[in-house]
């Protein structure tokens, strides 16, 4: 093993033991990204000049004792995370050149316990796409075939994880983007309870879903990201007040008497059979390691979740996108004989065409007369998807599906075909249409492409979830498999 590649726990202890430092770490994952970034590209931002400064600051602070767990371990973060001095793209056109004034909570979050921030991960533009071929600046390739796409939005922090170019990053999850990219990347995934993780500094896409989340190389490194990131924050009123516990606690191994339910809705017309095989195999798995298994749950609402969704988020990124106007910040167009001209054309110019086919989606599901059929209508069945989950919530501690129907595809093979592109994420969704946390871990490969498992919880429930998917990574090796790039 590598110097880059080393988890965030394996990491601290050669730190905490002074036999590796900070800077020859954060120069050994700069090193591996300049020698893959050519095929992967993973990254819209390299910030090597602030990394190596925070790495000599975090080696002094080691060398004083003052150590936590993430200090002076390199971290990526999606670049629709506000980071002051350095530039946030959103992947866009429109904020091609945005430097932002502050940064994001997890931000400040993060650089509170010293960590190293190497750059900025490419996404698809604004986070809306399944692929990161959406980004207006380049797509993303997959570690483990370079000729298909990584997943999206969060498509490059999770490449750049599986690439070995960071230790871990961040990612957000409107719909299924930390998890979707995570299971195509095969590394380790979690979207947090919505409330969870503030969002302040967060571009905002559909506000009643996104959430921030870790993308690790393990359950363990990923206990200790949330640990960090978690917790209640002020300037987010949807994040809440709950204590944060010490997530690594529940790591034990040990899932004997838990009741796991496997919602069959979930193994879809078009799945992949390989796809199906490795999923009956893992949830065997967890039965050998105690867990007691129903296979036959129903949650009958959800082939209705992806409409939901796709009448929800771009309700609510209609209006969150009528921020960029030209005036107050990010791309302006000049060329206008009037404001309504310029405000026109820098709409035009500076969205790409997914978010525009969003904006107008929403429009037009919020505008007078359609309100009531499609947007209202949306939100009653939202509420049943959620009472669905309530209810089966009552009977187990944790339900199990397929993270995607499918391995990654081919670069280009939806792009023409959004309803195709929007069913990467049919098992996804649900999830943050009802609010609660999910887990994707690797759980097995067909013809060399990762397959992932996504494990849900009841609300706020992350331990009882990174407990199972713990018990299950000490059980098998999926997780410690590397692409050869
Ligand atoms: N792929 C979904 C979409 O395009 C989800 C995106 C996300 O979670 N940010 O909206």
């Amino acid at each position: 093993m590598t110097m880059h590649q080393l988890t965030i726990h394996e990491a601290h202890e050669l730190l905490k033991a002074k036999q590796l430092s900070s800077v020859e770490l954060t120069k050994a994952s700069l090193g591996r990204i300049h020698q893959v970034e050519p095929e992967v590209r993973a990254l819209v931002t390299i910030t090597d000049e602030l990394a190596l400064k925070q790495a000599q600051k975090a080696d002094e602070l080691i060398a004083a004792g003052d150590i936590s767990p993430l200090t002076g371990i390199p971290v990526l973060i999606k670049d629709n995370m506000c980071t002051k001095g350095t530039k946030t793209t959103c992947s866009s056109k429109m904020l091609e050149n945005f430097v932002p004034p502050y940064n994001a909570t997890v931000v400040e979050k993060l650089n509170a316990c010293s960590v190293v921030i190497i750059g900025k991960a490419n996404m698809d533009e604004f986070a809306m796409g399944s692929s990161t071929e959406n980004s207006a600046l380049f797509t993303t390739h997959n570690p483990w075939d370079l000729s298909r796409v990584p997943g999206g939005s969060s498509g490059g922090s999770a490449a750049a994880v599986a690439a070995s170019e960071t230790i871990y990053a961040l990612g957000s999850d409107t719909g299924g983007s930390i998890r979707q990219p995570a299971g195509f990347c095969s590394v380790t995934g979690l979207k947090p309870t919505y409330g969870r993780v503030s969002r302040y500094g967060l571009v905002a896409f559909a506000s009643s879903l996104d959430q921030i989340g870790p993308l690790t190389q393990d359950v363990t490194d990923c206990a200790l990201v949330l640990n960090a990131i978690a917790g209640y924050d002020p300037r987010d009123s949807t994040s809440v007040p709950y204590p944060t516990p010490d997530y690594t606690q529940c790591l034990t191994a040990n899932i004997k008497g838990l009741h796991i339910g496997v919602p069959k809705e979930y193994f879809v017309e078009g799945m992949q059979t390989e796809v199906a095989t490795a999923m009956r195999a893992a949830i065997n798995k967890l039965e050998e390691l105690g867990a007691t298994i129903d296979w036959e749950v129903s949650l009958p609402h959800t082939p209705y979740a992806l409409a939901v969704y796709y009448i929800i988020a771009p309700s609510e990124a209609s209006a969150n996108l009528a921020r960029y106007d030209g005036v107050k910040y990010g791309y302006s167009c000049q060329d206008a004989d009037s404001m309504w001209e310029a405000m026109e054309k820098t709409r035009q110019h500076g969205f790409g065409a997914e978010v525009k086919r969003r904006i107008m989606l929403g429009t037009y599901a919020l505008s007078a007369g359609y309100y009531d059929a499609y947007y209202l209508k949306a939100q009653k069945v939202r509420t049943l998807i959620r009472q669905e989950f309530d209810q089966a919530f009552e009977k187990f501690d944790a339900l199990v599906t397929p993270t995607s129907p499918t391995v990654p595809f081919k670069i280009g093979e939806r792009v023409d075909d959004p309803l195709q592109m929007y069913l990467s994420d049919v098992c996804t969704l649900p999830i943050n249409i009802a609010g609660v946390p999910a887990i994707s871990i690797p759980a097995g490969f067909a013809n060399g492409l990762p397959i992932g498992m996504q494990i849900i919880g009841k609300p706020f429930s992350e331990e009882t979830i990174l407990k199972i998917a713990h018990a299950y990574q000490q059980a098998t090796d999926w997780h410690k498999k590397k692409p050869e790039i």
